[in-house]
């Protein structure tokens, strides 16, 4: 009797599972975690968890499931893999940015859910760079009445755009329109 009440409350857990995920998709997701961390070593100080299998050019960990698996048998991101496992699924439409910055790591808890557009500004790519710049190359404020922006969605320089348009117009003493040294 108490067994088979043991029995029964392991069934109603693996329901309740069920019910929040899929059981199957749970249980192979862990498979292929496991696998992950068989194949990962910890960095002690930082606490990453670096992928010593299968990196793609951005350095990013892929793990492809196995024959026998309910999954479909595509290759994963390592770091997609033990944060499902580990602290469930990723909200649709969402990448995991690298709060620590190295990609190959999979320390579910080195990695948040982040929207493309985020990941990539937080980056070190051109974009990224561009969009974190406050002053022009001349060091105009990029801000306020000083500030366009174009069809393009680019952020331009009004008091360069002067200057350039009156060098064009073969004007002397570009005139200074904005207050840029009061920033
Ligand atoms: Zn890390
Ligand atoms: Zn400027």
């Amino acid at each position: 009797m108490v067994i088979a009440s043991i029995v029964a409350a392991s069934v109603v857990a693996e329901r309740s599972a069920q019910s929040i995920w899929g059981i199957t998709m749970l249980e192979t997701m862990f498979d292929l975690a496991q696998r992950v961390y068989d194949n990962s070593i910890p960095e002690p100080n930082s606490g990453c968890v670096i992928y010593l299998g299968f990196l793609d050019r951005d350095g990013y960990g892929k793990i492809t499931p196995k024959r026998k698996s309910t999954l479909k048998r595509f290759p994963r991101m390592a770091h997609r893999v033990t944060y499902e496992a580990e602290r469930g699924p990723i909200p649709e439409g969402l990448t995991l940015d690298h709060q620590c910055k190295v990609a190959c790591c999979c320390n579910p808890y080195h990695t948040e859910p982040a929207t493309f557009g985020d990941n990539a500004m937080r980056g070190n790519g051109p974009a990224a760079k561009n969009a974190r710049k406050t002053r022009c190359k001349r060091g105009h404020p990029l801000s306020g009445v000083n500030l366009f922006i174009n069809v393009n969605g680019a952020r331009i320089c009004k008091e360069c755009r002067n200057i350039y348009q009156r060098q064009r117009l073969g004007l002397k003493n570009p005139r200074v329109t904005y207050a840029c040294s009061a920033d």
